[in-house]
């Protein structure tokens, strides 16, 4: 049985070969082991562009959507697979796939809710025993520890290992890892919170993972795409720095402001050479507990950017324009927070009110009017790599909503455009 991974095109990154498509490795991995006669194969069409003729046939093409961007080419590829191969089957999951269920389960072959991996497994075997069900929901405990880590090489190797990653740190070869999933927040503009705890691989899986990469890769550095990568949990976090930290790999990640200074140092200490740091905004408190976020203080968010400057990690802040309770203040108090503060790097995105979060399921709670429904516009945040860029932005506020007078979309669009050419004035972008 031939099963086709399909990684779609990821057309809105500047550069999409740069990050490894690890999701799709982790779930090919799975059925290449689990799933007897599979024959597993990804199909990437980051490179060569998205053109269905060009894929070959398979039994079943399997989709992680991951964000609901990716849906609508996502869906085009599969009508044209569905059309030359009438045959083949479809099975989907990911994000999107959890927060429209029922458009999924009436598209696809099969679908997934949650991380679905024994779920994936039965459907494989519901197929053949011809009984394969439209819809199938994670039940039970499903840990991230319980499975290997992803194998690489259904990937050539400069899609594995670049100097991309940490071209800020002289180049050096690197590559993505996830030593976790899921988060325990609520932000409410995401939807990366799914599972809504965080899961993570036990040490001893974090050391050998990367020591499988240092050997098949030669790779110096990992760059962690959990979405908060010093755990809450002292023990967790003691264990997941030390087992990163006696690889002697350099790394960076993501994570918010609230870890105590005994952890930052243990992450210095264990490589960690740059942090970034989800901001979001820096106008006013008031901002920060309307999309509760888990630090509500732009002054405790200033001290912690102290504090991992203190332990010599780069600070990225990544900040959105356009969230609900921002004032047209923003700018201005922007630039000042920032000439202040003076992080290494700063990341402006445009907000989206995406589908499948909290603001999504009630914008009017949120004073928003209309949002787009041309899933293509929304990605999560939006950024822009260049001035010729459409800068989104795919909704409207009220005149008046529930936080003071709502802002104009086209006074947003011009404050983002002020905001990234002041950054890339300052070289504090990348
Ligand atoms: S923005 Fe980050 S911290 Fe907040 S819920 Fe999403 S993943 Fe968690």
């Amino acid at each position: 049985m031939d099963v086709g991974v399909i990684v779609p095109s990821w057309q809105y990154w500047a550069n999409p070969i740069k990050l490894q498509p690890l999701w799709e490795l982790y779930y090919a991995t799975l059925i290449a082991d689990r799933v007897a006669d599979a024959n597993v194969q990804l199909i990437d069409l980051r490179v060569g562009g998205i053109d269905p003729s060009a894929i070959p046939e398979c039994d079943v093409y399997f989709y992680w959507i991951m964000k609901s961007a990716d849906a609508v080419e996502v869906y085009a590829t599969h009508a044209a697979l569905s059309f030359r191969f009438p045959r083949s089957q479809h099975f989907a999951g990911g994000n999107h796939v959890d927060h429209h269920a029922d458009a999924c389960a009436a598209r696809f072959d099969a679908s997934f809710i949650g991380t679905a991996e024994e779920q994936i497994v039965q459907a494989f075997q519901d197929r053949q025993d011809g009984r394969l069900e439209r819809l199938y929901r994670t039940a039970g405990a499903s840990p991230f520890a319980a499975y290997r880590h992803a194998r690489r090489d259904f990937l050539p190797d400069d899609r594995i290992v670049n100097s991309e990653h940490f071209a800020q740190h002289g180049g050096f070869p690197g590559t993505g890892v996830s030593f976790s999933r899921g988060c325990s927040f609520h932000c409410r503009f995401c939807v990366y919170n799914n599972p809504s705890k965080f899961e993570y691989r036990n040490p001893e899986q974090i050391t050998a993972e990367i020591e499988d990469l240092k050997r098949d890769y030669a790779i110096e550095g990992v760059n962690l795409r959990d979405e908060v990568c010093i755990p809450m949990n002292k023990v967790v976090a003691t264990g997941y720095l030390n087992a990163i930290g006696r690889t002697g790999v350099r790394w960076r990640g993501q994570t918010v402001t609230i870890a105590s200074e005994e952890m930052v140092q243990l992450a210095a200490e264990s490589g960690c050479v740059e942090l970034a740091l989800g901001l979001e905004n820096v106008e006013s408190d008031r901002v920060l507990e309307i999309i509760d976020k888990p630090s509500k203080s732009i002054a405790a968010n200033r001290r912690f950017i102290e504090l991992l400057k203190k332990h010599n990690i780069k600070v990225k802040v990544c900040l959105i324009f356009g969230l609900p309770g921002e004032t047209d203040a923003v700018l201005d108090r922007t630039m000042e927070f920032l000439d202040e503060v003076r992080p290494d790097y700063v990341a402006v995105s445009g907000f989206d009110p995406v589908p499948g979060s909290a603001i999504y399921a009630d914008p009017a709670a949120y004073g928003i009017t209309r949002i787009d429904s041309d899933l293509s516009r929304h990605a999560h945040l939006l950024y822009r790599f260049g001035d010729a860029e459409d800068v989104g932005l795919p909704f409207e506020y009220a005149e008046q909503t529930p936080f003071g007078p709502g802002r104009r979309r086209e006074r947003i669009v011009a404050d983002l455009c002020s905001i990234q050419s002041w950054l890339r004035e300052r070289g504090m972008t990348y």
